[in-house]
């Protein structure tokens, strides 16, 4: 299964979580089973709980929904820097107001806000990347002034070299920890408590992994870390008690390069995790699983 990383397997019978996925997938083409067997599968294979994230409008109502079916699926709502940059424009705005109304709405069901970041890979100029920017403050403003307690997942995409906005090339968007940084001004700006701050699927770059445990962040993550030496890399100087687990179902499936991931190899994260920080899986997978339920405030 081309497993370069030489990882074992996980194996036992230890409880685990998984605090970030996409269940019911609403962007189109993925071949998992129904949200229903997935969480069939994660229950019996000792999941506890899976936090269903809300990327856009259309995903917030129907995750919603699925969540409040379900007392192992938890509700995070989110409007994710792809949505500000490919939703079509004259649609942007009606949608973003008829999200912020749902939020107001529902707040009592969402645990967590988020995802919601910057990601430079998918905005390469300039101009889309400081939309994304003053798209995040904003929808941030506006949901710390509905609850300022909730904690915040990111999502946070740093440019590749094959990123590089080639009209800006010396702008600073375009250097390994150009959307990072930016994170901290905003977070720093706004007056975020960063203990309440997630870095979901964490992709560093790693030379930052003190500094942001120095300011408190909690980091997930992901299944890959199972086979791609960089979801491993990242993780692997990371304190044990600032880590969780997550699958980003259907992505980011443990040795699958296809949207086919489900929550219930989370179990796959612990194992990377174990064989990072050179210990148990038993005891990455009770921490991981009380980290979790302390960020989220969830059983
Ligand atoms: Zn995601």
């Amino acid at each position: 299964m081309g497993n370069r990383l030489q990882i074992d397997q996980p194996a036992g019978e230890w409880e685990y979580v998984d605090t970030h996925c996409h269940v019911p997938w609403t962007g189109g083409r993925s071949r998992t089973p129904s949200p229903e067997k997935q969480l069939e599968a994660f229950k019996q294979s000792h999941g506890r709980f899976f936090i269903t994230s809300a990327i856009d409008l259309e995903s917030s109502k129907i995750l919603h929904e699925f969540a409040m079916q379900h007392d192992s699926v938890h509700f995070s709502c989110g409007w994710a820097p792809q949505t500000v940059t490919y939703t079509p424009v004259h649609e942007y705005e009606q949608d973003l107001q008829e999200w912020k109304s749902f939020v107001e709405s529902r707040v009592d069901d969402i645990v967590a806000f988020g995802e919601l970041g910057l990601d430079f890979h998918h905005a390469k100029t300039l101009q889309e990347r400081e939309r994304q920017v003053n798209e995040l403050e904003s929808i941030l403003s506006f949901l710390l002034e509905i609850d300022g307690k909730k904690p915040v997942a990111l999502h946070v995409r740093n440019a590749s070299p094959r990123d590089k906005d080639t009209a800006n090339p010396s702008h600073p968007y375009n250097e390994q920890d150009g959307a990072t940084n930016e994170i901290l001004k905003i977070m720093d700006s706004m007056g975020v408590n960063l203990n309440k701050v997630l870095f979901h699927c964490f992709s560093g770059p790693k030379t930052m992994n003190d500094y942001l445990v120095s300011r408190g962040f909690l980091f997930s993550v992901p299944s890959s870390a199972f086979s791609i030496f960089r979801w491993y890399n990242v993780s692997k100087n990371l304190p044990l008690d600032r880590l969780v687990t997550e699958t980003d179902s259907p992505f980011q499936h443990p040795w699958l390069r296809k949207p086919v991931n489900t929550p219930s190899n989370a179990k796959y994260s612990i194992a990377a995790i174990a064989n990072s920080h050179d210990t148990s899986q038993e005891e990455v997978a009770r921490q991981t699983v009380e980290n979790a339920i302390k960020f989220f405030n969830v059983r």
